[in-house]
């Protein structure tokens, strides 16, 4: 066995310092998703930790969610639904604000992309403050579906997301922290 097989999703993870502002720690994915074995790695332990339960539906956040959710939409013969930034989506939208460190963001999704009742799978690259994802499970649940669990690579435990989203009544799943 070489080093390099024996690298985890973690190792594929850039740390970048001071982006997008001074004493962020920018989690950069984009050589996770560069590599062929981390980007199967990561799609592949997402979908495992779901292994057995019922998906109708995947959802991802704008726009690594997107990469993330594409990706295991199609390993598990799934259909995927994009939430959006503000403005985006050309047919008929739902929206819902949440608050950022400075401002707020909206999101959106077509009203007509979930189907009561569906069980949806709500995925992106990171959790931190969880405003996002919190956002992401009003817009579908909104439409009548339930959010049977939220998967991320990375979560930041301090920033208190995985609490908000268990409060929430959320399964969370997160490759490393
Ligand atoms: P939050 O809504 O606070 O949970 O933030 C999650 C969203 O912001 C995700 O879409 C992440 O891609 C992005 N994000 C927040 N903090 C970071 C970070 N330190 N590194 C990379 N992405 C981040």
């Amino acid at each position: 066995t070489t080093t390099r097989d024996r690298k985890e999703v973690r190792d594929y993870i850039r740390t970048i310092a001071d982006f997008p502002h001074e004493g962020i720690l920018f989690r950069d994915v984009t050589t996770l998703f560069a590599d062929p074995r981390g980007f199967r790695m990561a799609v592949d332990q997402m979908i495992h930790a779901w292994a057995g339960q019922q998906i109708d539906r995947v959802v991802g956040l704008e726009a690594r969610g997107f990469i993330l959710g594409g990706a295991i939409a199609h390993q598990l013969s799934l259909g995927f639904v994009p939430i959006r930034k503000k403005g985006k989506l050309p047919a008929t939208t739902i929206a819902e604000s949440y608050t950022l460190e400075y401002g707020e963001a909206v999101v959106e999704i077509h009203d007509d992309a979930i189907r009561p009742g569906e069980k949806v799978l709500l995925v992106d690259d990171l959790l931190a403050t969880g405003g996002t994802a919190a956002a992401g499970i009003r817009l579908v649940e909104r439409l009548g579906g339930s959010v049977m669990g939220c998967g991320f690579v990375v979560d930041l435990p301090d920033l208190g997301g995985r609490a908000k989203l268990e409060a929430l009544g959320m399964d969370v799943h997160a490759i490393c922290a």
